[in-house]
């Protein structure tokens, strides 16, 4: 989802929020500060269990205590073949689909749970209802939700129940381990005109962009550490899902032109012979190539002769689910990075800034792929519609509203398509731990808007994130559904992509970040890691023991400030004093000055605070110290940086 969309939301809730931290913060640590002047006094610090080993599941034959997975991980693997027919008059959507579900687990399985999202439109849905007269965050026409028509098995119809946005169905005989069950689901639902979020349509002058995600019956996951997945789809919260292969037809009216998840098995009939040309042309070209341009669009000729509707068949594999675009309104260019054929479907009403869609996405999947590893897919397709930012395996929606702002078309790009590395790639559970992959995401973002805005990969300051910090109570590790959009944006994108950021530049060093992370991209690709998975990876690979990180970064809402207390100057340099007054811990990062005009900035590691929140440096020297400055370079997110500094007395 767009990291822009739950910050923008609510300007009025910002702040009033805002007021709410400040009386927070000014109770809460008070009370600490005291406790923290008594034990300084006698020189001891009085919490250091923030150093503590941290408090994780136990390690076991799936998942191991190095962070890897286990020589007896399983996942469960769901195939599908869905047929599925859009109807724009009537605005339906009705769909068939063949269910192939493999039982990898070393459980027997008496049911599965399948998920029905639309349903989560209802007015009585546990998402609508708790969601109160926000009215789901944003502008939403409430239907019935998912029509189920049938679910059957080798012909024969099989008990199912529907509760909310999860349906039951029971299987005629126990599925045990290392065999599949074979289903068929029929349903159909309408498409809102208004949608909250994730899907819907926009009318542009030459017709209307269908977006259609979180669309068809999809299976649960069941794995070792939940059984089986089952929070309700409440709106906020994200997804969970299987990998698997999926045949994915979808009929619409022949004057559209369809975008999905997939590789198109059926391009001589769904497109003109000058426009398959073109397509040849685009694999081979790293410059875009116009494939349908805006004064085609309309034209008789630029979609193939006949009547009636057409098929367009996909076919995809690894992939955690499909979602698919149509309209008789798209422009479509295309470009290649390696293997990808990567594209951009927009209307004519999103130029000129879309006219660049195809580059960003070629610039973007050049950057991760550097950094991080391959993109695993052989199509990307970037939609222009009502959407503003949310990701699929190979296809993502960007505002098509957006015409100008360029900056905004690139960020909400490079977020989308890198949530195909988190979570595409590194199956986590979304609804859960959506800091796993939104949070994750944003920090690799920093870097590529750095690649394409020329900024010298500078990636932004992370003390310019100080207040996010200050959200007392609310640690990075809620569940989405149960965060407001503010923290939402804060916490689970920003804070966490901040601590990466943090972790690399400040604690760890660039080699050493990039090889533990690429350690876990490589051992939990197309897997599903848990937040000690990837706690333990880091470690592990990294060599360094992080609890304190993780504990106040992530598991706790620690504030962080760093002070100089004293500084005693003699004729052999100085004896420099230095405060640790709040609950989170970071290295030591100082400059000093000397009097001919001279700096130099020295460091001290984290475990200066191991046995006392007051550490006394010796800085020897034969010049004559005039000031030190505590984190120099702003790396830090220091709540009080009017402490960080010490001038001599002229
Ligand atoms: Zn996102």
């Amino acid at each position: 989802m767009s990291r822009q969309l739950p910050v923008r939301r609510e300007p009025a809730g910002l702040l009033v929020f805002s007021l709410l931290l400040l009386v927070f913060a000014a109770s809460l640590p008070a009370q600490r500060r005291g406790m923290d002047e008594h034990a300084r006094s006698r020189g001891v610090r009085p919490d250091h269990t923030i150093f503590s080993p941290l408090d994780l599941p136990a390690p076991n034959r799936f998942r191991t205590a190095s962070g890897a997975p286990g020589a007896d991980y399983w996942q469960q693997r769901v195939d599908y073949r869905i047929d599925v027919t859009l109807q724009p008059i009537t605005r339906t959507i009705t769909g068939k689909e063949h269910v192939t579900y493999y039982n990898n687990s070393p459980d027997p399985l008496d049911y599965i749970w399948v998920h029905l999202e639309q349903n989560v439109l209802r007015k009585d849905s546990i998402g609508s209802l708790a969601d109160g007269t926000s009215a789901m965050g944003g502008p939403t026409d409430h239907n019935d939700g998912v029509r189920v028509t049938e679910v059957s098995a080798a012909g024969q119809n099989i008990a199912h129940q529907v509760y909310d946005t999860m349906m039951r169905v029971s299987l005629p005989i126990t599925l045990v381990p290392g065999k599949t069950f074979e289903c068929d689901i029929a349903w159909a639902f309408d498409v809102p005109k208004r949608v909250f979020r994730r899907y819907g349509t926009m009318n542009v002058k030459k017709g209307t962009i269908w977006e259609l995600a979180q669309w068809f019956p999809a299976v649960a996951v069941y794995d070792d550490v939940h059984g089986w997945n089952t929070l309700p789809y409440m709106g906020t919260g994200e997804f969970y899902t299987n990998f698997g292969t999926y045949e994915l037809n979808i009929t619409a009216p022949r004057d559209h032109i369809v975008v999905a998840t997939g590789v198109l098995q059926n391009e001589e009939q769904v497109y003109t012979g000058v426009q398959r040309e073109r397509l040849a042309q685009a694999r081979k070209s790293t410059e875009p190539v116009m494939i349908r341009s805006k004064d085609e669009v309309g034209k008789l000729d630029s979609r193939p002769a006949g009547d009636g509707p057409l098929t367009w068949r996909f076919h995809s594999e690894n992939v955690r689910t499909v979602a698919f675009a149509s309209s008789e309104a798209f422009i479509l260019d295309a470009a290649s990075v390696g293997e990808t054929l990567v594209q951009s479907v927009y209307a004519e009403d999103s130029l000129p800034v879309w006219g660049k869609s195809t580059a960003m996405l070629c610039a973007a999947i050049k950057g991760y792929n550097e950094r991080l590893h391959p993109y695993p897919y052989p199509v990307a397709t970037n939609v222009a519609g009502i959407e503003g930012g949310m990701e699929y395996p190979m296809i993502i929606f960007c505002s098509g509203r957006n015409k100008r702002n360029e900056r905004g078309l690139y960020g909400v790009t490079t977020h989308e398509i890198g949530h195909n590395w988190f979570p595409m790639m590194i199956n986590t559970d979304e609804r859960r731990h959506a800091w796993m992959d939104e949070g994750f995401n944003t920090f690799i973002n920093m870097y590529s808007t750095a690649d394409w805005f020329d900024k010298n990969n500078k990636p932004s300051k992370p003390s310019t994130y100080a207040m996010m910090m200050r959200m007392p109570g609310v640690p990075v590790v809620t569940q989405a559904d149960r965060l407001n959009g503010l923290q939402l944006g804060l916490l689970q994108y920003q804070k966490t992509g901040v601590g990466l950021q943090l972790l690399r530049e400040h604690i760890l060093g660039a080699e050493r970040f990039d090889f533990a992370f690429r350690t876990y991209i490589q051992r939990w690709k197309f897997k599903s890691p848990q937040p000690a998975d990837f706690f333990r990876t880091m470690e592990d690979a990294a060599g360094m023991d992080l609890a304190w990180f993780w504990r106040g970064w992530f598991l706790e809402d620690a504030l962080l400030d760093q002070a100089i207390d004293g500084v005693r100057v003699s004729s052999r340099g100085a004896r420099i004093t230095f405060l640790n007054k709040e609950r989170m811990v970071m290295p030591v990062t100082f400059e000093v000055e000397y009097e001919d005009g001279t700096k130099e900035i020295q460091r001290l590691p984290v475990q200066v605070w191991f046995k006392s929140d007051k550490v006394v440096h010796l800085v020897k020297s034969d010049k004559t110290i005039v000031s030190v400055r505590l984190d120099p370079e702003r790396m830090l997110p220091d709540n009080k940086r009017g402490n960080n500094r010490w001038k001599a007395e002229q």
